[in-house]
């Protein structure tokens, strides 16, 4: 698959720009396995990267312009800046297109040490093959494709967790999504066949063997096909609510809570802030408790946490949606062992766990389950956990 993007990616370059570009850089997509709205509570999340990447043909300049051109995009060609001006562009949010996205990285790379009026120019072409919009992050895929290649031609030398925060940094501060870093650490450090464990507060991280293939299992995504928009809406009000539930608590963060400072949480919050700060809390353990598991008894014995985090999203989060709900429970019903929306919420996908030989059983009951219901068919596809962002050539 990330084949035949090389070699769209190749040629689209090469007849915007006239010449070969200087090499390929890819990033995955994510799923994450557990682990939701905690990486802003400075909490645990287990991602891993997907079989669906981003792919981008650089090639440098001899001046200091940068230009970027997406399949996504098609037939729009360049879009051109200088990259003295990009922190103008930064505080001009009506430029508000996808070109912010390539756009904010050299910014916030700039941010992290390039010294912008020194480096050479670049020409920036992308396609890729994660769905946009689905709760799979084509936008760490987008920010860590682009930034490993700058790093490269650029020679700045940074480190992977490096790159990950400079993609952060500009989906908040460029983009203006108020994003964590999950996404970016995901796409940035995962490994064939692991997970990456993540602590938010530390940004310490281990990979955890998932050990699927040898368990006869899989994951199932379920993308609804409801796209959601993190920088407005609900995504910003749950972060506002973690916030004052650690504040009116006395904490730094929800991180320093257990779950057995929930009945003072209750005494103290109203009753929506108390449910919100419960689902961080439990979700953090769930973390905690899957690694273990990952680690000592294998990826059967985790189902019933996957469970349990998409019904603290449904009831005490509240970020799941009807299509999220029946796309789990649907799942559950055809044989997956667990089953949980992904992501950020209010639309995207939901992942199931599922033997790989009831995979064309499980596709059918949900496509019959949304056409029931009168909604869109989902996209149903299964995802193999891969390595993260690289030079591809
Ligand atoms: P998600 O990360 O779940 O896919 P986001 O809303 O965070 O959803 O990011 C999606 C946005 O990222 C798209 O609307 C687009 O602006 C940008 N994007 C993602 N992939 C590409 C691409 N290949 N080319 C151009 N822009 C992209
Ligand atoms: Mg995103």
């Amino acid at each position: 698959m990330t084949g035949d993007l090389r070699d769209d990616v190749r040629a689209l370059f090469t007849a915007l720009a006239g010449h070969e570009p200087d090499g390929l850089w890819s990033a995955p997509g994510r799923v994450n396995l557990i682990g939701e709205h905690t990486d802003y509570n400075d909490g645990f999340v287990l991602p891993f990267a997907i079989d669906r990447r981003t792919v981008v043909a650089l090639g440098t300049r001899d001046d200091a312009a940068i230009r970027v051109a997406s399949t996504f995009a098609a037939g729009e060609g360049w879009t051109e800046a200088e990259l003295a001006e990009l922190e103008d562009l930064r505080a001009d949010r009506s430029a508000g297109t996808w070109v912010r996205y390539p756009l904010g990285i050299a910014w916030a790379l700039g941010q992290t040490g390039a010294d912008l009026a020194a480096v050479p120019g670049v020409d920036i072409v992308i396609d890729s093959n994660v769905p946009t919009g689905a709760g799979l992050s084509s936008s760490a895929a987008i920010e860590c494709a682009v930034g490993v290649a700058l790093n490269d031609v650029w020679r700045l030398g940074l480190d992977k967790p490096t790159i990950a925060r400079a993609g952060q940094r500009s989906e908040n501060d460029f983009v203006g999504a108020p994003t964590g870093i999950l996404d970016q650490s995901a796409s940035m450090l995962a490994e064939r066949d692991h997970a990456v464990f993540l602590d938010c507060r530390s940004l310490e991280s281990e990979t955890v063997p998932l050990g699927f293939e040898e368990a006869g299992l899989c994951i199932l995504v379920i993308d609804t096909g409801q796209a959601h928009e993190h920088a407005t809406g609900g995504y910003r009000d749950r972060r506002e609510a973690c916030e004052r539930g650690a504040r009116e608590l006395g904490v730094a963060a929800l991180r320093d809570l257990t779950v057995d400072d929930l009945d003072r949480a209750r005494d103290v919050l109203d009753e929506v802030t108390f449910r919100r700060v419960r689902h961080v809390v439990t979700e953090d353990a769930r973390v905690l408790e899957t690694v273990r598991r990952l680690r000592e008894e294998g990826p059967r014995a985790i189902g019933d946490l996957l469970d349990a985090s998409h019904a603290s999203m449904r009831d005490d989060f509240e970020i799941t949606t009807p299509q999220l709900d029946l796309a789990v429970e649907t799942a559950r019903a055809s044989g997956a062992l667990g089953a949980r929306m992904t992501g950020g919420g209010f639309g995207g996908s939901a992942i199931a766990l599922i033997p790989e030989d009831l995979v064309s059983q499980a596709q059918v009951a949900i496509d019959g389950a949304f056409a029931e219901h009168g909604w869109g068919q989902p996209d149903v596809f299964v995802v193999r956990p891969s390595d993260g962002a690289g030079r591809e050539q």
